[in-house]
């Protein structure tokens, strides 16, 4: 019979897996310095100090030979500790200062860029979209490696007026695009569809329970009705019946929303507002997500001030004054604050302030 190791269940004490200075400072950590792009200084109460050095990772997915070769570097250059941060960036932790510019030249020469600290583009994240979801309307990994490779310079340099985070969603589903100071968000523009021949097989009570509108009725005793004016599009009822399909590849595409922060720096936390309503997708280079997202990026650089997010500009300069500086057009479609109109009446499109 199996012997299990009591204690063996479960996440392993957090000791176990901590690099030796950051055991030495537990709790006891004071402040940190960017060295330079990419590269943080941790300084500690006792005066002890730990280089992180943080690279770029491919949306969703990395491969093993990759982990490898970073692993490699790790036990090289860090006494094997590396961690990956809420963007997926990995840090190689503790590196010796006398050999920054080794690992940087090393890593980079793998293809993975150091940069991502203070004012730059951040990591950009991205959902696994059509690798692994039946939901998307879109193909974020996609969408952000060609938004990388547009934006290599800005995760280089810390050049722009504060940070920049840019989150992709593949459906409305995900909150975490409208937390990011731009945010693409996936978006089926059509209900979905029944397949009379097949709805049969679905349980009517479990689907029609799905719905988060009350959109789906039963009709007659076997199959369902979908009404169009309460569908929102999400995709659930699709999770519980394999004969209720969404998506059309003519008519999917993505939104994208600005201001949106999830940090309780400055002027707090808060959500994006749709801005663009729909791009059409458009792959392998996904020219309209790159212009609509190098636009309103260069009109926030041109007009910010120092250290001020997308969502501390638009604020300031009300939103009429952005979709002018940004060359939007004003739709019907956008979300213009409506749950949030007291606080945010000041900046509301309607005002025109
Ligand atoms: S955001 Fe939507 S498309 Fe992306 S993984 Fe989640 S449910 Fe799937
Ligand atoms: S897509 Fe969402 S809102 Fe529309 S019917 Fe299905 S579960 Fe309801």
């Amino acid at each position: 019979m199996t012997k299990i190791k009591v204690g063996g269940i479960g996440v392993p004490p957090v000791e176990e897996n901590l690099p030796p200075v950051v055991l030495r400072n537990y709790g006891k950590w004071d402040t940190h310095e960017n060295e330079r792009p990419g590269v943080i200084k941790h300084i500690a109460k006792s005066g002890e100090v730990c280089y992180i050095v943080r690279i770029a990772m491919p949306p969703s997915r990395v491969s093993v030979a990759s982990m490898l070769d970073l692993c490699d570097l790790a036990d090289s250059y860090s006494g094997g500790f590396f961690r990956i941060t809420l963007r997926n960036s990995f840090e190689f932790v503790d590196v010796n200062p006398a050999k920054l510019d080794e690992l940087i030249q090393k890593v980079e020469a793998l293809g993975f860029p150091v940069g991502g600290t203070k004012n730059s583009l951040h990591n950009i994240i991205a959902c696994p979209g059509w690798i692994h979801c039946n939901l998307p309307a879109t193909d974020s990994p996609g969408i952000a490696k060609a938004l990388g490779d547009a934006l290599f310079d800005e995760f280089k340099n810390q050049r722009l007026p504060a940070w920049l985070k840019i989150n992709i969603g593949g459906c409305a589903n995900i909150e975490e695009a409208l937390m990011a100071d731009i945010g693409i968000i996936g978006v089926h523009r059509d209900i979905p569809i029944v397949l009379e021949d097949k709805i049969r097989i679905c349980e009517q009570p479990t689907v029609i329970h799905s719905c988060p509108t009350g959109a789906i009725k039963p009709k007659g005793k076997e199959s369902v009705t979908i009404n169009a004016e309460r569908c929102i599009h999400c995709g659930a009822c699709t999770m519980h019946c394999e004969a209720i399909l969404t998506g059309d590849p003519k008519l999917d595409g993505f939104a994208v929303s600005v201001g949106g922060k999830a940090s309780n720096t400055g002027s707090g936390p808060d959500l994006g507002r749709i801005v663009i309503p729909y791009l059409p997708n458009n792959p392998p280079h996904w020219e309209e997500a790159v212009n609509a997202v190098t636009q309103i990026m260069n009109a926030w650089v041109k007009n910010a001030r120092p250290d001020e997010r997308i969502k501390e500009w638009i604020h300031r300069i009300g939103w009429d004054r952005f979709y002018k500086r940004a060359g939007i057009r004003v739709s019907i479609k956008d979300v213009d604050g409506f749950w949030f109109n007291n606080e945010f009446a000041r900046s509301d499109l309607r005002f025109g302030w």
